[in-house]
């Protein structure tokens, strides 16, 4: 699959990342707006060994760009929360634990490269670089071993930390790095990241995408999420029985990720009265799904109230 270099999406914020020369960045911005390919580009630049392209970007050709091209960059590190279950209770978090900066201080041993040990070694090209995908989700501990590297990184090793909210990561990250906001692109360039990819234009997905590049990179499973809402939105308009019957077919492929805002999308032509009733539908389902109550109740439960809001 051929993504829309970020430097199409993002040229300006490449600019600006380019002649960064401190240790650590922030990019804030909305859920898949694509600051993880943001943070890959910038890697990419710090580490380029060429002549750089218009925007600053990695040249795409020397060693360095090659290797991450390939998804295999020395001098990467991408850091991101693990689903711990806090003992004694179902519900999940997620947390970047000390275990991923230290080594020997995780007991399930679920990080294999930890950030201390990986800026003791020298880089191969120009710069290591550590992308924490997830800012918010550093624990207190991991915050604090990590502020020491920040502070005086080995190597003039360069930080990149993620976030959807800033007022969730821990202020002393905050105040120690630069802060970037990724914002989304235009619906432009987003159509010419698909046609770049070889794709006839979509305005369906263009709209959905709202700008976030994030969505180009799962088109596929976000086209299929966008026919099962579709298809399941207007079964309920049919008839109770077509309502459960396709309750069931959307609990098969229900994808978290992706189904909760297709359907509101498909709902956006509906009256405002109508879509408020439906979201609160949608809402219990996914409280009801988290709670691990019993999905297929929960989806014909869903099914029934939607057709209420919808009538
Ligand atoms: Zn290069």
């Amino acid at each position: 699959m051929t993504l829309p270099p970020a430097a199409l999406l993002h040229g300006p914020l490449l600019e600006q990342t380019g002649v960064f020369r401190g240790n650590a960045l922030l990019l804030t911005g909305p859920a898949r707006v694509g600051k993880r390919d943001v943070a890959l580009a910038v890697a990419a630049q710090h580490n380029c060994t060429g002549t750089r392209g218009m925007y600053g970007e990695g040249c795409g050709v020397c060693p360095s760009c090659r290797a991450f091209a390939a998804g295999a960059h020395p001098d990467l590190l991408v850091v991101e929360p693990r689903n711990t279950t806090a003992t004694g209770k179902a519900a999940r978090r997620k947390l970047i634990p000390i275990g991923a900066i230290l080594e020997g201080r995780d007991q399930g041993r679920e990080y294999e490269t930890h950030v201390f040990e990986f800026l003791e070694v020298r880089p191969t090209f120009r710069r290591r670089v550590v992308v924490v995908d997830g800012a918010e989700y550093l624990g207190q501990e991991a915050a604090n071993a990590l502020l020491k590297l920040v502070e005086e990184p080995p190597h003039s090793a360069l930080f990149v930390f993620l976030a959807e909210d800033v007022r969730a990561v821990i202020p002393t990250i905050v105040s120690r790095s630069a802060r970037v906001s990724v914002t989304p692109a235009s619906d432009r360039a987003i159509e010419r990241g698909l046609t770049l990819g070889g794709e006839a234009p979509d305005p369906e997905l263009v709209a959905f995408a709202a700008g976030r590049a994030g969505v180009l990179a799962e088109r596929e499973a976000v086209r299929a999420a966008l026919g099962d809402a579709a298809e399941f939105t207007r079964a309920v308009g049919e008839g109770m029985w077509q309502a459960l019957e396709e309750a069931g077919r959307l609990e098969k492929c229900w994808d978290a990720a992706w189904h909760p805002e297709a359907l509101r999308f498909v709902w956006r032509t509906q009256s405002p009265h109508a879509r408020a009733r439906a979201d609160a539908a949608l809402e219990a389902l996914q409280s009801a799904l988290e709670a691990y109550a019993n999905p297929g109740l929960s989806f014909q439960v869903f099914a029934l109230a939607l057709r209420e809001a919808l009538e």
